[in-house]
């Protein structure tokens, strides 16, 4: 039986992409074998990362200025590949720092330049979103560093800053295609694919062109924008099945009625749990309101034993992986496209219920 599945990542996905999957596992079309068999420049493969892209393009509404690429290395890689490739005239960057991967990202970036931290909320345990000003970035600066989801403390950008000229680059591992963005406000995108996109394995990266091909000459291939672009995203084998998965998700997202009719439900199940965390005398939720994430919902009863037996009974009835982050304690219901409002009301539903038995 499948469980409501609360991960962080690698995070739920929906069932009919697991059944989608499922049915084409072993042969693929009338291709006689399955997907993960198949030659990265076959014809049928092809079709399949051409196909991925272009439903993402439609989804998103990428603009064509953009590129689409599916690289390898997790979102971590890109704390490199982005400084790499875009420190260029003053190798300055500006980064706001909202979160552990902010912070990773950040000293990743201060191997190849200089990094100014804009500002930061880690002596607030990054409880919310550091507010700035147009003013407090650097014009001369090569790049703007944000997260747009924390993943682990559960706060989101309502408002993306102004950074004037300065590309801005947002690492929206967790909130990617939850609910609509103006990709025209970015120079880059990238994600992660497993907490939101498909499993593990695929990083996507959406680059707008005149970012792409300031490598220096001693950046290795697979680190350079440049090369992955010309070879649309085959100088090597990539990661052929992730990318498949991809596109049966982007498929079911248009089969929901895009992101549009995502981001309504993703709000609707977000406020399910707050509204409950609002009320609750026990559960109390930890991000400050109004940078409050639609993907993760962290929250603690101020008893760590409580919050243990909470964790324990909540598995046992089917609500899984509800342990907040290593670094942080408490719980964490991280609600990403693929949960269902029904699985956030019975959450809620079960929540009630240990709250009037303890
Ligand atoms: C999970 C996560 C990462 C790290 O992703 P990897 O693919 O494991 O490197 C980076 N940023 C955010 C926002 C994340 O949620």
């Amino acid at each position: 039986m499948r469980v409501f599945n609360f991960s962080a990542g690698p995070g739920a996905l929906p069932l009919e992409v697991l059944e989608k999957a499922q049915k084409e596992l072993v042969c693929y079309g009338d291709s006689g074998m399955s997907v993960m068999e198949m030659s990265h420049r076959s014809k049928p493969y092809d079709a399949i990362i051409k196909g991925a892209e272009a439903k993402l393009r439609e989804i998103m509404n990428i603009p064509d200025n953009y590129k689409v690429l599916f690289l390898q290395g997790g979102a971590s890689l890109q704390f490199a590949m982005i400084p790499l490739n875009l420190m260029r005239n003053s190798y300055k960057a500006d980064y706001i720092e909202s979160g552990m991967f902010a912070s990773k990202a950040l000293k990743e970036a201060q191997k190849f330049g200089k990094v100014n931290v804009v500002a930061s909320s880690k002596a607030d345990k990054y409880a919310y979103i550091p507010k700035v000003t147009k003013d407090q970035f650097d014009s001369e600066a090569d790049y703007a560093y944000i997260c747009a989801n924390n993943t682990i403390y559960g706060t989101k950008y309502h408002e993306y800053p102004d950074t004037g000229n300065v590309p801005l680059v947002a690492d929206m591992s967790s909130c990617i295609l939850s609910e609509q963005v103006d990709v025209s406000r970015f120079g880059i995108i990238y994600a992660g694919a497993q907490k939101n996109l498909g499993p593990a394995g695929v990083t996507l990266v959406i680059i707008r062109e005149d970012l792409v091909g300031h490598a220096k000459e001693t950046v290795p291939s697979m680190l350079n924008y440049q090369l992955m672009v010309e070879n649309e995203s085959m100088y090597n084998t990539p990661p052929t099945y992730g990318i498949y998965m991809l596109k049966l998700m982007f498929e079911w997202i248009e089969a929901q009625g895009g992101v549009a009719a995502l981001e309504k439900r993703n709000k609707e199940k977000a406020a399910v749990l707050y509204n409950y965390l609002d009320e609750s005398k026990m559960f109390k939720g930890t991000a400050n309101k109004e940078d409050r994430s639609l993907m993760n919902v962290t929250f603690v009863t101020g008893n760590e034993e409580l919050d243990a037996k909470f964790v324990k009974e909540a598995t046992a009835a089917g609500f899984v992986n509800l342990k907040g982050h290593r670094s942080v304690g408490g719980m964490r219901a991280s609600i990403y496209n693929a949960m269902t409002l029904e699985g956030v009301q019975k959450l809620v539903e079960f929540m009630k219920k240990f709250e009037s038995e303890n």
